[in-house]
């Protein structure tokens, strides 16, 4: 639904979503998507988390048009995805997974034949801005093949930023890309949001998706598991594991620690993992001192993806 200022309050909405690939001779027939619900609001910084194969590209490459659905509705930026394809097409920038354009032509040339296809016309086109904007300004004129992978990476950003689409959506933009460029291209996509954009972003790291997103929905085997603003998402992931390498070693752990459910590691370190709330690494310390224990080392472990997925499917 568009309100009177001509901005849908969702940018993306998709109902039901199904997608089942048929067989094929590289691959079987595989249902991707089991039903997919989403409501990405416009302005969000929107994350869909989840593991190798839970069906993020799938997704996302249905909102692009590369992938046929099988069932359900799309609606981007309030227009139906079937009724109109074209035009709920143009709010969307999409950088795909793989990295796919004609090494034979420059960064520039690049943009002006995106800009024509979607019909910007010469006047209002900012290719050269797009080109400054992701530091690709003095490769403008040279042949993409020259391009280093993280070059080639952000001139797939700046391919889907011609049209200026209210949508952005980059599909794992940090598989295989260097800290340098990682930071700067978040640096980038945080300046695109504030200025309008609503941005969505796939990723398997969950380190990732906390620091970028303000919401984030969890797909696994094609269905979501959860959809939650990020901070609600980490309460549910309110622990933390305290790694202790006793000095001396120890080959079984004090009686006295038992209510802590410690965990001796193969390496001879103590695993305690704690509710952030109830304990603090200062008391365990304490504990682990008084049960005769010497720390020679210690680091704490933050939940991951794959603690993620256990905490929701285990209630
Ligand atoms: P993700 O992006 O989350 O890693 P994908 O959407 O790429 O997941 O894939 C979801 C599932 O669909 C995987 O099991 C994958 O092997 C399968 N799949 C993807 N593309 C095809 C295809 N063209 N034909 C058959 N199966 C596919
Ligand atoms: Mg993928």
């Amino acid at each position: 639904m568009l309100k009177s200022t001509g901005q849908p309050d969702l940018a993306i909405e998709a109902v039901g979503l199904t997608k089942t690939y048929a067989a094929s001779k590289k691959m079987p027939a595989k249902q991707a998507l089991k039903g997919i619900d989403l409501a990405i609001p416009r302005g969000s910084v929107f994350g869909l988390l989840g593991p190798n194969g839970a069906g993020k590209s799938t997704f996302i490459n249905i909102l692009a048009g590369l992938v046929n659905k099988t069932s359900g509705t799309v609606n981007i930026w309030g227009v139906n995805a079937d009724k109109q394809p074209r035009e709920s097409r143009a709010a969307l920038g999409v950088v795909p997974q793989e990295i796919n354009m004609d090494p034979f032509f420059t960064p520039r040339e690049i943009l002006e034949l995106m800009a024509g296809f979607y019909g910007v016309p010469s006047s209002e086109r900012r290719t050269d801005e797009i080109l400054d904007a992701l530091g690709l300004g003095d490769k403008k004129h040279a042949y993409v093949r020259q391009l280093s992978g993280g070059m080639k990476r952000r001139l797939m950003v700046a391919k889907a930023l011609v049209h200026t689409p209210p949508i952005l959506i980059l599909d794992e933009p940090t598989a295989g890309v260097d800290v340098e460029l990682r930071r700067s291209l978040w640096e980038y996509v945080r300046k695109l949001n504030a200025a309008g954009t609503t941005i969505v972003l796939t990723t398997h790291y969950l380190e990732e998706a906390q620091e970028m997103c303000d919401t984030i929905a969890i797909i696994n085997h094609g269905a979501v598991a959860a959809c939650e603003p990020t901070p609600n998402l980490l309460k549910r992931l309110n622990y933390k594991t305290l790694v202790v390498r006793p000095d001396p070693a120890v080959t079984v752990i004090p009686a006295a620690l038992r209510d802590l459910d410690p965990v001796l590691r193969k390496d001879g370190q103590i695993a305690i993992t704690y509710r952030t709330g109830e304990h603090s690494v200062e008391k365990l310390i304490v504990r682990l001192r008084g049960a005769n224990i010497d720390i020679g080392d210690l680091a704490t472990e933050e939940p991951d993806l794959e603690d993620v997925f256990v905490a929701l499917t285990s209630g």
